[in-house]
């Protein structure tokens, strides 16, 4: 049974989706966001936004929590339930979750992505006992200490200068001969005399005893070498939060939702932003900048 109706919910409350919620709302649309976590997404255990939303330097759940709150002042409806499916039925949208079923004229999914996991032996054994993959919330733990973090993107060059702030030496082990980082974390890693990269080389295994004490890595020469670490931080990429999406919605081989310019899905009035939005830049202007976008398009479809 239908439990309300809306003019545009929103899926997921990460930094896109709450910027369009409060675009659409200022349009004077009947908006509600669906999320099935914590409010803030990706950017939640984020300590310092780079760059910084207007310039300034705020934390990511900081930032969120100003979102929620400017968005309940506009009247946009919060719903704690995970999204299970979307389906069409008599003109409208329907988003389906475990209690209820929420209708609107248009849907815009921006349930974000969460962080890649290592899959390799020792990963979830050691879960909370050397294995994170919050350099800012677990760092602190690692005074003095070795850490490993895996990945050649702006994450892992993020987080590992994060951890070097902490650590008396962080091991970055990356699978290619190059980072794929922006230059100015290219730079700073290279800088930092507590970083060294080793190239072409993935992690195998993770052991220890009741803590994380070493990792095995492969080198692309087939090589094995074990590295004593009492911290493993896999910064491999991101899996977009995108299972409930209907058959209809095209994906990009990594599960990212595929849309047209406008951002509109190949299910008319179903459009995706954000991390799970295949193409996305990846950076907190281009979430803000797709949410400003789609808010403008429905606003001029439905006003
Ligand atoms: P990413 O850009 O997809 O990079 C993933 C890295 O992990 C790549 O270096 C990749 O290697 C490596 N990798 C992938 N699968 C692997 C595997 N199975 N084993 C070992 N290594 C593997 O992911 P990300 O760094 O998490 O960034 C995600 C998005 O967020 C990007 O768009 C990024 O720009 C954005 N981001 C922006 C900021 C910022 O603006 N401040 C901060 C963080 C993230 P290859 O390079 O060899 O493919």
């Amino acid at each position: 049974m239908t439990q309300a109706s809306y003019d545009v919910l929103v899926i997921g409350e990460g930094i896109s989706g709450l910027t369009a919620a409060s675009e659409l709302a200022k349009a004077g649309l009947k908006t509600a966001t669906l999320e099935a976590q914590l409010f803030g997404g990706l950017v939640i255990n984020v300590n310092e936004l780079e760059p910084g939303p207007d310039g300034r330097q705020v934390s990511g759940a900081e930032y969120a929590a100003e979102l929620m709150q400017a968005n309940a002042e506009l009247g946009v409806t919060s719903v704690q339930e995970a999204v299970t499916a979307i389906v069409i039925r008599d003109g409208l949208l329907h988003a389906t979750t475990a209690g209820a079923v929420y209708a609107a004229r248009q849907i815009v999914a921006a349930s974000g992505a969460r962080l890649r996991k290592l899959g390799v032996p020792g990963e979830d054994e050691f879960e909370g006992r050397g294995v994170s993959q919050c350099a800012d919330c677990d760092g602190p733990m690692y005074q003095n200490e070795q850490v490993v973090v895996a990945g050649g993107g702006d994450s892992a060059l993020q987080e590992a200068l994060v951890l070097a702030n902490y650590c008396s030496a962080v091991r970055i082990v990356h699978r290619g001969g190059k980072f794929r980082a922006q230059p100015h974390y290219v730079e700073a890693v290279a800088a930092n005399p507590k970083i060294a990269t080793t190239w072409n080389a993935t992690i195998e295994a993770i052991s220890g005893g009741k803590m994380v004490e070493r990792v095995r890595i492969r080198h692309a020469d087939g090589r094995s070498e074990e590295i004593p670490c009492a911290g493993v931080f896999a910064y491999i990429g991101l899996v977009p939060n995108a299972d409930y999406l209907p058959r209809e919605v095209a994906r990009d081989a990594t599960g990212c939702a595929i849309t047209d310019g406008h951002l509109e899905t190949a299910l008319p009035g179903l459009w995706a932003i954000g991390a799970m939005r295949s193409g996305h830049g990846g950076t907190l202007p281009d979430a803000m900048d797709e949410a400003r976008r789609v808010a403008a398009a429905i606003r001029a479809r439905l006003t």
